[in-house]
């Protein structure tokens, strides 16, 4: 089955194929960084990481972008407020959420650019766009002419012809030749920092915010994008105005599928920092949460479908989890178990049954739930051949390597390393009891060093040979 995508753009399903041959490109809206995401951010960076998982996973190469905006109202508000300048102030903020990142195992993407990093790229759209007949300068300040671009509102279904006319937004936009006219570079305001001001052609200013990305996504990924993603509060009006820059600076196709997350709600509501119902990555861990299994629950509901936290879906991903966990380490117990030949054909045709419907539920639209349960089913009928003793050790090898296949999407299962490093310290400490039973002495002293050197410290105790990491 090919792989086939929600776009927002046509808001139908569409089959996938990438403008380059294996490749796909997608552009990810980051976070703003004025203090530490939440989980409800997370949710759609979760879902990002499986959309380019899924990709790999189908054979293709993904080159992901996401932007940090480190400069808007928030970013300066916050450098003000604590005396550092915008770059130190936002430094710290990024640190925080690449922690945050690595701790629910998200794949780094390609790049991560910084909005301030890429102030001459943006001047070059807008002057692109002047040339076009799409900008126009206005006290201090440059602005994107709606009037100018007959596809504004394709993305949204947002018909420009009713935005209120009336609804003045803020009195420093009086300056607008038209109110529903949006800026692409912000003239500098009383009392700005001077860290948070360029100087550039346009005059001393910043940059408006959908500019950045039009900006990046173009650098990083070409004028035309295979995907660009982000949550549905994105789609208007950021995304909108991308597309209006982007399009009225290139004249090409600016991206060919668009994809957006739903919210993660808390009671019916978005999850948001200003309505103060938010969970942190950090307030979870403190609640005793394993970082796998808040990965879990964010990837287990399908992008497209608004995910309600709760401590009790909390806990049903910790059991769920758990029964994977459970299986794959009797797997391993019996997989080490002494016993030769190949895994039992009708067997092997079975999991290769359970990996094609995990697979086809990946490939319908990133359908997680519809591959969780494809995987459980799997997952239930394999423990009761395991109790039943049906497995034998090749089989239960093969049964691992299901498990392994299915999460280089899902990233939920211990890291292989850490199984692979317990099972060659036992082998070693098998080998050093074997040479003292054969009183060789001098071999068993020398595999002792040996760990040690790896930093594996042995302890020799009434109820036998205890491991542990040096300290
Ligand atoms: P921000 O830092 O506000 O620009 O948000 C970063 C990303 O998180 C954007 O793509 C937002 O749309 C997304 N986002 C914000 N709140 C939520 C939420 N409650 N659930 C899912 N995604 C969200
Ligand atoms: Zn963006």
């Amino acid at each position: 089955m090919p792989l086939s995508l929600q776009n927002t753009l046509s808001r139908s399903m569409e089959t996938f194929s990438s403008l380059e041959a294996g490749h796909v490109r997608v552009y990810t809206c980051g976070p703003t960084v004025y203090n530490r995401v939440h989980i409800g951010n997370l949710r759609t960076f979760v879902f990002e990481d499986v959309l380019c998982r899924v990709f790999r996973w189908l054979g293709y190469r993904t080159t992901q972008v996401m932007n940090l905006t480190d400069i808007d109202d928030k970013t300066i508000r916050g450098a003000v407020a604590e005396g550092l300048s915008l770059r130190d102030f936002t430094a710290k903020h990024i640190a925080t959420f690449f922690e945050d990142l690595a701790t629910l195992g998200i794949a780094p993407a390609a790049v991560y650019p910084r909005a301030t990093d890429h102030i001459e790229e943006m001047v070059a759209i807008v002057r692109k766009l002047e040339e076009r007949g799409h900008a126009y300068e206005s006290d201090g300040s440059v602005w994107f002419r709606i009037a100018s671009f007959p596809g504004y509102g394709r993305l949204s279904r947002v018909d420009p012809t009713e935005m209120k006319r009336g609804a003045r937004v803020a009195d420093d936009e009086y300056e607008k030749e038209d109110v529903r006219d949006f800026a692409l570079w912000k003239g500098v305001k009383e009392g700005e920092p001077e860290s948070a001001t360029w100087t550039t052609s346009l005059g001393r200013g910043r940059p408006g915010w959908h500019l950045e990305c039009s900006a990046m996504s173009m650098k990083y990924l070409g004028e035309t994008l295979d995907i660009h993603t982000g949550a549905v509060d994105n789609i208007f009006p950021h995304h909108e105005n991308e597309i209006a820059q982007s399009e009225g600076a290139t004249g090409k196709p600016f991206v060919r599928t668009w994809m957006h997350a739903e919210h993660l709600v808390v009671d019916g509501e978005k999850m948001s920092k200003s309505k103060g119902n938010f969970f942190t990555l950090p307030d979870l861990l403190a609640r005793g949460a394993a970082p796998r299994t808040i990965r879990y629950l964010l990837l287990s509901v399908p992008y497209r479908q608004k995910l309600n936290f709760t401590f009790d879906s909390l806990a049903a991903a910790a059991s769920a989890l758990e029964r994977l966990e459970s299986l794959d380490r009797r797997l391993a117990e019996r997989a080490g178990s002494p016993g030769g030949g190949d895994a039992a054909p009708a067997f092997v045709s079975r999991l290769a049954e359970g990996l094609a419907s995990i697979r086809a539920g990946f490939e319908d639209d990133l359908n997680t739930a519809a591959a969780l349960g494809a995987l459980f089913s799997t997952v239930k009928e394999t423990n009761a051949d395991l109790e039943a003793g049906r497995l034998t050790p090749a089989d239960a090898a093969t049964a691992r390597a299901f498990l392994r296949r299915v999460d280089e999407v899902l990233g939920v299962l211990p890291k292989e390393e850490r199984v692979s490093l317990e099972a060659a310290v036992e082998a070693k400490i098998e080998a050093r009891q074997a040479a003292r039973k054969r009183r060789d002495f001098a071999a068993a002293d020398s595999i002792r060093d040996e760990l040690l050197a790896a930093g594996i410290v042995l302890e020799d105790t009434p109820q036998g040979v205890r491991w542990k990491r040096k300290p």
